[in-house]
């Protein structure tokens, strides 16, 4: 008999396997996959650690989680700094001043903020009225609307428009303003996208980080839980679940949706194929949304620093979710919003098991905030003794 059964060897499962293996608990992970780390898992291909769900970046603000993920690798200086490709147009992301000066050819930050405005301006200005009200009574109702009175209309056409409309399968105007609730503007000469205390990638990979983080504990792949779900129950005290929350309850209140994504991974003789590691295409003829060209995550050299032969990219496409698919993205809109608040009450009655992670909770988070969760979720669990 185990103390705790842990459903699924991702990042959540692992740092709970790991802090309650510490504690003096014997553990039983199983992984319904062939492999562990769910999805921040890497796969080395021909000396490259290939992202196999999607480009992974770790960034925190938060001290405590980046000098505890430090325990189980060496993480290099990465700086997210993805660009754009418009029809062949290069832009720097986020935006800022590098942006604006391909855009317009503007080089002082006043000279990009009066575009930004006047364009903002002529926008709201149109907009109210044809609504029949005053500019200053104007507010965005969709996603379009939001996102020009944020950044102007050269930015939303070339940039946001198209991107948007293939990452969510609508056009903008048919989104809810929500989802943008924000758009990053800066003056300044800086294409560091994420603004973190803490940024880097694992070097290695982050396959070694969830294998290390489950030494002391026994792990079963391609172990299905729900379809063995008394035989598993039988054999622990406790549950740890972080598979999907409405699988967990036989789907008996209803699917909650998700976004998805499909990655076509193509290895090439090419030493470098596109010169960055992500390249993001906003135009509405590119049919996927980007290209992640994996070897640069780690600068194009092995542990030796020695530069690695060939390149292995992943074409990274946006799709309708249907169920039984791999889920990617939350859909947090009010319908799923109130279906997983149905699902978390009848959670909250189970005794003896413990939601988390991303399909547990339904929620989007970076790796740091599920470290952090399940870091806190475990800390008030007393030592074996
Ligand atoms: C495309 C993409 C890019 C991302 N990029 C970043 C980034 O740059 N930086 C960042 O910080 N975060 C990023 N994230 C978020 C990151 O992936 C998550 O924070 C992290 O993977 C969540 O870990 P988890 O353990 O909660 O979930 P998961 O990794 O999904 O692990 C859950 C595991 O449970 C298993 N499981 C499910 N059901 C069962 C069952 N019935 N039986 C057995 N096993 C089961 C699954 O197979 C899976 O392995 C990104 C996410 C996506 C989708």
């Amino acid at each position: 008999m185990y103390d705790y059964l842990i459903v699924g060897a991702g990042l959540y499962g692992a740092v709970c396997a790991h802090e309650l293996h510490k504690k003096g608990y014997s553990i039983l992970v199983v992984d319904k996959r062939s492999h562990i780390g769910g999805n921040i898992y890497t796969e080395e291909i021909s000396g490259i650690n290939v992202h196999k769900y999607g480009a992974h970046i770790f960034h925190t603000n938060d001290t405590g989680v980046w000098n505890y993920v430090n325990q189980f690798a060496l993480f290099n200086r990465y700086t997210n700094s993805p660009v754009a490709n418009y029809h062949g147009e290069l832009y720097s992301l986020p935006f800022n001043m590098y942006t604006f000066n391909r855009m317009w050819g503007v080089t002082t930050p006043d000279e990009a903020r009066m575009r930004i405005e006047e364009q903002r301006r002529e926008y709201v200005e149109n907009s109210a009225r044809k609504k029949g009200i005053r500019p200053e009574d104007f507010t965005p109702d969709n996603l379009e609307e939001q996102a020009i009175s944020l950044v102007g209309t050269d930015i939303y056409e070339k940039l946001v428009r198209d991107y948007t409309m293939k990452q969510w399968g609508r056009p903008c105007d048919e989104l809810p303003a929500f989802i943008i609730r924000r758009l990053p503007v800066r003056f300044t000469y800086d294409n560091n996208y994420f603004n973190a205390l803490h940024q880097g990638i694992p070097t290695g990979g982050y396959t070694q980080i969830i294998s290390t983080m489950l030494e002391g504990t026994d792990v079963r792949l391609n172990t299905d839980y729900l379809a063995d779900r008394d035989a598993l129950n039988a054999q622990a005290r406790n549950i740890i679940y972080t598979g999907p929350i409405d699988a967990y309850f036989g789907y008996e209140l209803g699917t909650l949706e998700y976004r998805s994504l499909r990655f076509e991974t193509e290895q090439l003789r090419t030493d470098n194929y596109q010169g960055n590691a992500v390249v993001n295409y906003t135009d509405a003829d590119t049919p996927f949304t980007r290209i992640i060209e994996h070897k640069w995550f780690e600068f194009g050299v092995d542990r030796d620093g020695q530069p690695i032969p060939g390149t292995v990219i992943s074409r990274e496409y946006s799709l309708e979710w249907h169920p039984g698919e791999e889920s990617y993205y939350p859909v947090n809109d009010r319908k799923n919003t109130a279906l997983y608040e149905q699902y978390r009450k009848k959670a909250d009655m189970e005794t003896n098991v413990i939601f988390g992670g991303r399909l547990g909770e339904y929620k989007y988070y970076d790796m740091d905030q599920v470290i952090a969760r399940a870091l806190e979720r475990v800390s008030s669990v007393p030592g074996r003794g």
